[in-house]
């Protein structure tokens, strides 16, 4: 389908014809009555708002967790920070803070950075048989000299709550229930909150890396999607992704999706998360964007998804960076958080979706 004729609504599934010339502004009294609908013909995406779904799956988390208290159950999650990486102990300290603000009980362990496999093996073993831990989440990366996978594979595959064991994705390639790695998971649950259409839908997913790409082919695939994986190695990438009714893109390359490999009205869902310093590539990504240009050259710094910003006049709905994608991962961190100390604790009671 050319851009020039028009999009599939990935919320109705309808084509919708584009008008030659379209005022933003005019779209809610002139275009459509629903303001859903408006982005298909005044060709600009929906914003899929992942601080707003967080703040409504809060909600429903805290009245779990209220229930679990009731019946002496205080779901708990120890994070592990190794060493002192600033982007690490700012994703840990968020996660904490998450967990104080559903009331879920909390512990920081904080290894130096010259710690071994077998000191945080030992830690590792510890949390495992702690009954007032219901998740581990080991930060990552982690050092090189530390055997990574030893240390993912020795975390409990009940209390895995980053969905990273090989237990728990083999349970995920054979759909069978356990936790999921989170960002994939918050991506699943965007889709579905914004009731984009998945079964018989074309998804491609740009990544293959164990802890987004894959176990995001894998969901997608179970949603009844025709999933194509795509990777450093793919040829012809911009035809590939030109036949997605929803893309997802997990490289890590600031503004590589460019806005015409994109189909009209395609769902978008923006994984990258890429801070650009120079000034050059911020200017090129950002020219249709004065306003954050202009936070760029305040800061020297901005925040950068996968795909280029200006796909939001072609795509039907899309993540924004920041504010789609990553809130999610800390809310699918605190799900699986609650749904593990219930599984451990309460094994008799009903869980919704596991
Ligand atoms: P990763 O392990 O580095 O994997 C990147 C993947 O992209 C690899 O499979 C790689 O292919 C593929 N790739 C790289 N260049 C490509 C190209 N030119 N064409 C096609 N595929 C290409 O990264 P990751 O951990 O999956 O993370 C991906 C991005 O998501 C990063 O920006 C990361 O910061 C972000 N992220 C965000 C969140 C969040 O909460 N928002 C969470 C996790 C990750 P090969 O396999 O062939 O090398």
């Amino acid at each position: 389908m050319s851009k020039e004729l028009g999009r599939v609504d990935p919320i109705s599934g309808c084509y919708k014809s584009k008008p030659k010339s379209t005022v933003r502004n005019d779209c809610a009294t002139a275009c459509c009555s629903q303001v859903s609908l408006c982005y298909s013909l005044c060709m600009s995406a929906r914003l899929l708002d992942g601080l707003k779904i967080r703040d409504q799956i809060f909600e429903e988390l805290k009245v779990e967790v209220r229930e679990l208290v009731a019946k002496s159950v205080r779901p708990g999650l120890a994070a592990v920070l190794v060493g002192e990486n600033p982007a690490s102990q700012l994703y840990v300290k968020s996660k904490i803070t998450a967990c104080e603000q559903l009331g879920l009980a909390s512990w920081l362990h904080t290894p130096s950075a010259d710690v071994s496999t077998e000191q945080l093996l030992k830690l590792v073993r510890n949390l495992n048989v702690d009954y007032e831990v219901d998740g581990i989440l080991v930060q990552l990366p982690l050092p090189a000299q530390v055997d990574a996978k030893r240390i993912l594979e020795a975390v409990d595959p009940v209390k895995d709550v980053d969905g990273l064991h090989p237990v728990n994705l083999g349970k995920l390639v054979s759909n069978r229930p356990g936790p999921v790695a989170c960002t994939p998971a918050g991506c699943m649950e965007l889709l579905r909150r914004y009731q984009i259409p998945l079964e018989g839908a074309n998804a491609v997913v740009l990544g293959r890396s164990d802890m987004v790409g894959k176990p995001m082919a894998l969901l997608l695939m179970h949603a009844n999607a025709t999933v194509t994986i795509c990777h450093s190695k793919t040829r012809d990438l911009p035809e590939v992704v030109r036949r997605a009714d929803i893309v997802v893109a997990a490289m890590g390359k600031a503004g590589y999706v460019q806005p015409d490999w994109i189909r009209p009205g395609a769902a978008v869902i923006d994984v990258g998360t890429n801070k650009v310093t120079d000034p050059a590539e911020a200017a090129r990504l950002l020219r249709n964007f004065p306003e954050r240009l202009e936070k760029f050259r305040t800061k020297g710094s901005v925040l950068l998804g996968d795909v280029h910003p200006d796909a939001l006049q072609i795509a039907g709905a899309l993540t924004p960076v920041p504010g789609g994608v990553g809130p999610m991962t800390i809310t699918m961190l605190m799900s699986n958080t609650v749904k593990a100390a219930r599984l451990r604790r309460l094994p008799n009671a009903a869980v919704a979706g596991n």
